[in-house]
């Protein structure tokens, strides 16, 4: 399909023609080759609030906010002054240093379902900790995961469902060996009798059921809070951890994240995106009893030459402080569900095969009008729609993820006017996209 080019990308091509000759694939992280939508990756020059600007001089309204950290939008003039105050006393000691302690106090205070915490530097590496973690409480290899759910590049989790009913995953990336993808079964989400076999089935090899409450990696999932009780509650019964990934739901649909939003007490939960504020954090945290099996109290290890590094805790403590004022997330859920249901209206009026899930400030396009809860249900045929809206935002001026699969945010800095213009610009994309 051509698509006619109505904004200037030259220079973007031309530092993508560049960046071919130094990075895999001219990327440094795959999805941001913009291999699924059309033209050259966009280079970006600045953001400042709802809006970013690439290196042709093009402004685009941003519902990608950096793949979720951006809760605030870009350049916050918090966040920046706590940074460059931080900044100027020098950037990383690799000692304990008080903007530590008060994240981690900011957080355990506010957080009713964690009471230890240890800072990371990215959510894969929170996650990976984590599974660590959970098999040195329990002394087994063995995890259960659920297809439709990401978390991060993880080894044991590159693992997709092997061929028919068998639970044994294979690996989703060489470079992942058969026996490690083997420690992971691969279950579809909300299939309860399944799971039930499944840990009766490998009693006693298994350490942890890992999820993500909130699925928000390969379109956005809505699970039902019974579904999350019932991971919970089959947790507890066939003794393994509950992980909770709230990579991007934490501190985004709720300070308590989704275990606050469902109600539900997992064992372990991980973090990463929000809690940095635009830096490299992650985050593990758990109760005190399974927290104390990491050294150097306990036997599992875990380290990090710049974990907790002052600068990037001051980025965190400064966005997460904003957070907790009060009507923050009442107001940035208010204003996703306008206008995600006014597209899903639209949509409907018009007979168009769309709509838009939404919970807290992330939102979906998803294609079909049927409810779509497991990743089997998303037709990857209708992805040559999300190509054209794609393309048709850029030429206005609206940027979403390059890829139909991925979630969009809606951050505090998108205005009632932001978010007026997004519905017009890709209701007229829609118009484009269903009359081809
Ligand atoms: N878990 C989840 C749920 C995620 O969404 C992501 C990133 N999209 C990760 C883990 C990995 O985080 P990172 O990219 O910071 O390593």
């Amino acid at each position: 399909m051509a698509f006619e080019q109505r904004i200037p990308r030259d220079t973007s091509a031309n530092l993508f023609a560049e960046a071919q000759e130094y990075f895999p694939g001219g990327v440094n992280s795959p999805v941001r080759a913009f291999r699924s939508v059309s033209g050259p990756p966009l280079f970006i020059r600045e953001g400042h609030g709802s809006h970013m600007t690439d290196e042709d001089g093009n402004r685009f309204l941003d519902f990608c906010c950096s793949w979720g950290p951006l809760i605030h939008g870009h350049d916050n003039p918090h966040i920046r002054e706590k940074v460059i105050e931080t900044v100027v006393k020098g950037t990383s000691f690799g000692t304990p240093n008080r903007l530590g302690n008060q994240l981690g106090k900011l957080i355990l205070d506010n957080h009713r379902y964690v009471e230890r915490i240890r800072f990371v530097s990215s959510g894969t590496e929170a996650v990976m900790s984590a599974l660590r973690l959970a098999r040195g409480v329990k002394g087994r290899n063995k995890i259960v995961k659920f297809d439709g759910c990401y978390h991060g590049h993880v080894d044991n989790l590159l693992v997709k469902a092997g061929s028919g009913l068998a639970t044994l995953g294979t690996s989703s990336s060489a470079g992942v060996t058969e026996s490690v993808a083997r420690d992971t079964l691969v279950l579809p989400l909300g299939d309860r009798d399944l799971l039930e076999r499944t840990l009766t089935e490998h009693a006693g090899e298994i350490a942890c059921i890992i999820v993500e409450p909130i699925p928000a990696n390969n379109g956005l999932l809505i699970q039902d809070k019974s579904w999350l009780e019932c991971l919970r509650i089959k947790a507890w019964k066939h003794d393994v951890l509950l992980i909770f990934d709230e990579v991007i739901s934490g501190f985004r649909v709720g300070f308590e994240g989704a275990a606050g939003l469902y109600n539900v007490q997992p064992d372990i939960i991980t973090f990463g995106k929000v809690i940095g504020g635009g830096f490299p954090v992650g985050a593990y945290a758990a109760s005190k009893e399974i927290m104390d099996y990491i050294a150097p109290v306990g036997p599992v290890y875990q380290a990090g030459t710049l974990s907790a590094n002052p600068v990037a805790m001051a980025a965190g403590l400064a966005a997460l402080e904003l957070c907790l004022e009060p009507g923050f997330y009442e107001g940035l859920a208010e204003r996703t569900a306008a206008m995600a249901d006014r597209i899903t209206g639209y949509a409907k009026e018009k007979g168009y095969p769309l709509h838009v899930p939404h919970v807290g400030s992330i939102f979906w396009l998803a294609f079909g009008n049927e409810r779509i809860e497991r990743a089997d249900q998303i037709d990857p045929a209708n992805m040559t729609y999300f190509k054209t809206i794609h393309h048709e935002l850029l030429q206005t001026g609206v940027y979403l993820g390059p890829s139909g699969y991925e979630v969009g945010f809606v951050s505090s800095a998108h205005t009632d006017l932001d978010i007026q213009e997004a519905v017009a610009k890709i209701c007229a994309a829609m118009d484009v996209a269903f009359s081809e």
